[in-house]
């Protein structure tokens, strides 16, 4: 899972882009880079390990003389492929061609990698760094063409994986702005207004963080090109093994996006997360009893707990509170005992509310479990007498190999397969495991329900974790 963002035309265009990856730091926080060009050709390129503060740091220390860019484009890196710890894989990644330059910040992934390396080992290429994203310059640089499009055209249908990218181009006609997703549609991009120009990003409340304006989403296997003469919307050439539809990441809706994004992959965020909790409490709201605590795990399951409790007339209680740590998931720590100490010092829990109580608490998804065991302990520390957990979606029980960090070895409910096709999770046995008196998960009813209400096709939606099937590229 990454960030990406990118401007064209706009002023202080370095300022917009830092202010615009610090809406969007909880995307990436294992490294950040940026990279801006001026209209005769010369370039600004930072990039740093750590989250945004760290390539702020360092800008200060080493400014460009003045912020008269171009265009620029921006990379908030959470790799789920290649070293965490090599700058070289945080992006943007920069290449010379025959047609000019190119950089690009990319969000998206592949199960393919080790193939793929393979593949291009064979025909001769080297690489500078261990992402998946490099292939797609050496892909675009494989290509003879005369033109900086169609190099990125052509070059993008060899990339079997996925991507929403944010590039940079300078060639013979001046400096361009590219912006492209995969037919897949699998990861998210937005388009939007600033001053006289424009702006991408992976979510549009990056648009909100600079005072611009949301245009749309920019579309599956869409390129747009922002350029002198304005913007050019031009289509991809189709690079999967077979016709797969849309595989938008369903899991970007329920805990990804930042509830003020106005859209993702065409439904209000908040709407969805809300609806459902709505469904949520129609199918288990009669097992929370009147003088119960109903509380969630701020601020992604936020819009799920008021739909809830909407849907049942009482209040939410904000049992836990986020403190104002500097860490902004802590999903995305290295290992399990500084996710833990992280969750520690995450939350603060008001033991006034929960001691003496039963408690229920929401949240949008159970991942490895680490989150909800932690504080299922800490409110019985705090005297909670009974502790019930209720998810906003389904057990997640595959891998991801799209873009998000599930890997088969850290997923709890994975652990509890059951039934002939070892697909159905032993709930119960997830349930022990956080430590909790009662656990409920959303159905897949639910959610498609929700989806189809909000004008959505479930059909385009990628369900590919919670199936423990990669629709794209089949088993791997
Ligand atoms: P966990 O403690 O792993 O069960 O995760 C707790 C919270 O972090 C939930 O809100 C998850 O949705 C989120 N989370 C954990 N791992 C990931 C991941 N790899 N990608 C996205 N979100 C995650």
């Amino acid at each position: 899972m990454c960030g990406v963002a990118g401007v064209f035309g706009v002023g202080k265009p370095l300022k917009a882009l830092c202010d615009m990856m610090q809406a969007l730091q909880y995307r990436g926080e294992q490294g950040a880079g940026v990279r801006l060009l001026r209209s005769d050709g010369s370039a600004f390129y930072e990039r740093e390990l750590g989250p945004l503060t760290e390539l702020s740091r360092k800008i200060r220390f080493q400014p460009p003389a003045d912020d008269n860019f171009v265009a620029g484009i921006g990379h908030l890196r959470y790799g789920t492929s290649g070293t965490r710890r090599l700058v070289a894989n945080t992006g943007p990644l920069y290449g010379e061609m025959s047609w000019g330059s190119l950089s690009f910040a990319h969000n998206g992934d592949t199960p393919n990698y080790d193939l793929l390396k393979k593949d291009l080992f064979g025909k001769g290429y080297f690489f500078t760094s261990d992402t998946d994203s490099e292939f797609i310059l050496q892909y675009i640089a494989s290509i003879r063409a005369s033109s900086s499009i169609d190099a990125i055209r052509r070059g993008l249908s060899q990339y079997k994986g996925t991507f929403a990218l944010a590039m940079l181009v300078r060639d013979s006609d001046g400096v361009k702005l590219i912006a492209a997703r995969d037919h897949s549609g699998n990861r998210p991009l937005a388009l939007g207004r600033l001053d006289k120009g424009y702006i991408v990003a992976s979510e549009d409340n990056a648009f909100e963080a600079v005072s611009g304006e949301f245009i749309r989403e920019i579309n599956a296997g869409e390129l747009l090109v922002i350029s002198k003469d304005g913007l050019q919307e031009l289509q991809l050439i189709f690079h999967y093994p077979q016709r797969i539809g849309l595989q938008q990441c369903v899991f970007e809706n329920i805990y990804f996006e930042l509830p003020t994004s106005k859209k993702m992959f065409g439904l209000s965020i908040k709407a969805f997360r809300e609806g459902l909790g709505r469904k949520a409490a129609k199918s288990c709201g009669f097992l929370v009893e009147a003088g119960d605590v109903v509380a969630n795990v701020p601020d992604s399951s936020n819009p799920f707990a008021d739909g809830f409790c909407k849907e049942l007339g009482r209040p939410v209680e904000r049992a836990l509170v986020r403190r104002h740590s500097p860490k902004v998931r802590a999903f995305t720590q290295e290992d399990f005992e500084q996710r833990e100490d992280a969750v520690r010092k995450k939350f603060s829990i008001d033991s006034e509310v929960v001691s003496g109580k039963r408690v229920w608490v929401l949240d949008d998804s159970i991942v490895r479990g680490i989150t909800l065991r932690k504080i299922a302990r800490l409110l019985r520390s705090l005297g909670a007498t009974w502790i019930g957990f209720i998810v906003s979606c389904e057990p997640i029980i595959g891998p991801c190999g799209k873009g998000m960090d599930f890997s088969a070895e850290g997923l709890v409910a994975r652990k509890y397969l059951t039934g002939p096709k070892q697909i159905d999770v032993d709930v119960d046995a997830v349930r022990e495991y956080v430590e909790a008196d009662a656990l409920y998960y959303n159905t897949r009813e639910n959610v498609v329900s929700v989806i189809r209400e909000l004008g959505g096709n479930p059909e385009n939606f990628c369900f590919g974790c919670f199936d423990n099937k990669e629709p794209i590229w089949g088993a791997w």
